[in-house]
């Protein structure tokens, strides 16, 4: 097999074989296939798609490039939830604890913010002393013990994908559904789990801004992951302005601590609930999903989830006493509001511009070596369709430094728009359901 053929193959338009894909995606992972000859091969993928087949040789060949956790061991099913990414999307770790608190597994495997959006790994690591690096033989004792493990992607977890990833960074070769399917999916096949709940997020504040995109890439992925013998569903939901009130890392667990309290925004708890009810009838745990729905309902108003998000803190080496004193979480220095220009109703939000106005206090990377200050962050007062008064606060800025605030100000400045009348259609925040 030369390199440079099958290159040229897929330039053209032609399906590669198994083999080939298996060869090109072991022959990378071991350093025997140089950079470039990869981002010609990733920019022809982006180009001329990938067939079914090709998807799954590619998803595979990612998949046994490390090690697939095997938990069949434990006595009831294994089930993850992965969400493309949103603004105040700290429903992961919600869910976490209300599934595992029922007796479902829930091995989490998750990533760093990426972009405007935030990511799990932060959020987990404002609470003092939380490890998300725990070593594979570690994660299975915390996970036998607590029915839950919430850690980062290990050496050992799909080596080809984080490879691959870090090149298509750079290469302008993100944006296609089949390597971000093969992407997700070789990790989280590789986490041992029966059954995975997609959120796909949809609109403003999400990768996949266009429905239809959205609609595309998790039919994809369920396709991939029932082909490979997992229970699926992927459901479509609203990315147009963020989830919850806080968006920034510690801002969100105390808005999580929030939610566990039976309390928190009516989105957040309601997307958290719909989301658990998923995993539970997907786990067997329950006979449908307005069944796994009360569970939901029952493991918040017990107190059970909330203890069980207890039980996992401390077993990771976190401060679990943020779960009484949500104080002990990183504050920020000042605070500034940031308020109406003019009276009306949030017509919509920019929300990809309110996620990045985190990320410029801090809150986020720009650059891979960036260290993240955990305590900043906004409290939105005010969401879509809400009335203001001019002159009201629209949201408070937490903020240490005063380098990029005003910065940070012209991105909350673009991203609201108010008008003189409320927008005509009411939110949904579960567009679609796929894979049932
Ligand atoms: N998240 C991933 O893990 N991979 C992608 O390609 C995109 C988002």
């Amino acid at each position: 097999m030369r390199v440079v053929d099958l290159i040229r193959r897929k330039r053209d338009g032609h399906e590669l074989s198994r083999d080939e894909i298996s060869a090109l995606v072991s022959g990378y992972t071991k350093g025997d296939i140089p950079d470039y000859q990869i981002a010609s091969l990733l920019m022809a993928i982006v180009l001329r798609q990938m067939t079914r087949a090709e998807l799954a040789a590619l998803t595979e060949a990612m998949l046994h490039s490390g090690e697939v956790l095997d938990f069949s061991d434990l006595p009831a099913k294994k089930v993850d939830k992965h969400s493309t990414g949103g603004v105040g999307d700290k429903i992961s770790l919600i869910l976490a604890p209300i599934v595992a608190s029922e007796g479902v597994f829930v091995p989490m495997i998750s990533g760093r913010g990426l972009g405007h959006t935030g990511g799990t790994l932060d959020k987990l690591e404002s609470i003092p002393g939380f490890n998300v690096n725990l070593s594979l033989p570690e994660f299975r004792r915390v996970l036998k013990e607590s029915y839950c493990g919430l850690i980062g992607q290990t050496a050992e977890i799909a080596p080809a994908d984080k490879k691959l990833y870090a090149l298509r960074d750079v290469t302008g070769t993100v944006e296609s559904p089949y390597l971000i399917c093969a992407s997700i999916m070789s990790k989280k096949l590789a986490e041992g789990i029966d059954a995975l709940v997609l959120d796909v997020k949809t609109g403003s504040g999400a990768f996949m801004k266009k429905k239809e995109d959205a609609i595309f890439l998790a039919e994809l992925m369920v396709e991939t992951g029932k082909r490979m013998g997992k229970k699926m569903v992927a459901l479509i939901t609203d990315m147009d302005q963020p989830l919850g009130r806080m968006v920034g890392n510690a801002m969100e667990i105390a808005e999580c601590v929030d939610v566990l309290n039976g309390g928190g925004a009516p989105d957040l708890r309601e997307l958290s609930l719909q989301l658990s009810a998923w995993m539970f009838y997907l786990g067997e745990r329950a006979k449908s999903v307005a069944e796994g729905y009360k569970l939901a309902e029952q493991a918040i108003a017990s107190g059970k989830a909330k203890e069980k998000f207890r039980e996992i803190i401390r077993l990771q080496g976190g401060d679990a006493k943020v779960m009484d004193d949500p104080k002990r979480l990183p504050q920020a220095k000042h605070t500034v509001e940031f308020t109406a220009s003019q009276a009306g109703f949030v017509q919509s939000m920019d929300c990809e511009r309110i996620g990045t106005a985190c990320v410029v206090l801090g809150g986020g990377r720009e650059k891979k070596e960036d260290a993240v200050d955990p305590a900043v962050g906004l409290v939105l007062h005010k969401k879509v369709g809400d009335e203001v008064a001019a002159g009201e606060p629209l949201c408070s800025v937490h903020y240490n430094s005063d380098q990029r605030l005003e910065e940070a100000l012209g991105m909350l400045r673009a991203g609201y728009h108010i008008a003189p009348v409320a927008p005509e259609t009411p939110r949904t925040l579960i567009h679609q359901v796929i894979g049932t």
